[in-house]
């Protein structure tokens, strides 16, 4: 994995946003209105393929969105553990 996907995610965690996989080859952001740069677009359309890596296959099954740290065990949003084995 990237660190520079890990970094953007993280990056946009902070920022209250929140990257969901909504099918296998779509991401989905949400955030404020104006809080997305246009460096952020080209991130995220840069690192799309990495970013849906990271998120992972399976969805969070305590909170249902896609999601999960580097060693892609914790949630990234519930901080729920061991969701894929
Ligand atoms: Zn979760």
């Amino acid at each position: 994995m990237s660190p520079s996907a890990t970094t953007l995610m993280q990056s946009l965690v902070h920022r209250q946003m929140k990257l969901v996989r909504v099918s296998s080859t779509h991401l989905r952001i949400s955030a404020l209105a104006g809080a997305l740069t246009d460096e952020d677009r080209a991130e995220l359309r840069a690192r799309k393929d990495e970013l849906l890596e990271l998120l992972g296959p399976q969805p969070c099954a305590s909170c249902g969105r896609f999601a999960f740290d580097n060693a892609g065990v914790v949630c990234y949003w519930c901080r729920h553990p061991g969701l894929r084995a």
